[in-house]
């Protein structure tokens, strides 16, 4: 994303200040209207979004396909997390991974013992009923709801060349509503 583009947009996300910045560059800010420009908390904020645009320029992205067969599973996408990340030849940065899905997701667990994917599965529906006081008209109420629980997007640290993971931990990608085609996104930033 172009910085310019993202500060000509005007409005922050999530914020319920309606704010456009101008003429700014260098993460300095210099044309903030009004209020803001007097109230240092915004300044830091900012200097974030610019941040965070600036780490977005450099972020390569990969597509990946993942097919589900059942209505919810836990499929390990750790090897082919790895592999791409191995291709761009980054030796110390950070990986992620993003899944552009309402009723999908992404999550980091055990997977030494296949027993942790399958219980953690059986809570989620524990927790989250197939059928409940639902309004959603498509019926998958609860696939929405595991996904917000579970997240959809990961960050891995790059070390040495290889994804920072604890002994025991793996990369999954959460269905809860397939079986379906499904997509996701894999990001370094490094060198
Ligand atoms: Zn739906």
């Amino acid at each position: 994303m172009d910085v310019r583009d993202f500060r000509a947009s005007g409005n922050l996300p999530g914020q319920s200040r309606s704010i456009r910045i101008t003429n700014v560059t260098g993460g300095v800010d210099r044309g903030v209207h009004d209020s803001a420009q007097q109230d240092p908390s915004w300044r830091v904020i900012f200097s974030m979004v610019a941040a965070k645009a600036r780490l977005g320029e450099h972020v390569k992205w990969t597509r990946i396909e993942v097919g589900t067969d059942t209505k919810t599973q836990l499929v390990d996408i750790t090897a082919i997390v790895s592999d791409e990340t191995a291709k761009t030849g980054v030796k110390n940065g950070t990986c992620f991974v993003y899944m552009p899905h309402t009723t999908a997701g992404l999550t980091i667990n055990e997977n030494a013992d296949p027993e942790v994917a399958r219980d953690i599965l059986t809570g989620l529906a524990r927790l989250v009923p197939v059928n409940g006081d639902y309004r959603h008209a498509e019926g998958n109420s609860d696939a929405h709801i595991k996904a917000s629980l579970v997240g959809s997007s990961l960050m891995v640290p790059i070390i040495d060349g290889r994804l920072a993971l604890g002994t025991w931990q793996a990369l999954y990608f959460c269905e809860f509503d397939g079986p379906r085609h499904r997509h996701l996104l894999i990001g370094t930033a490094g060198e």
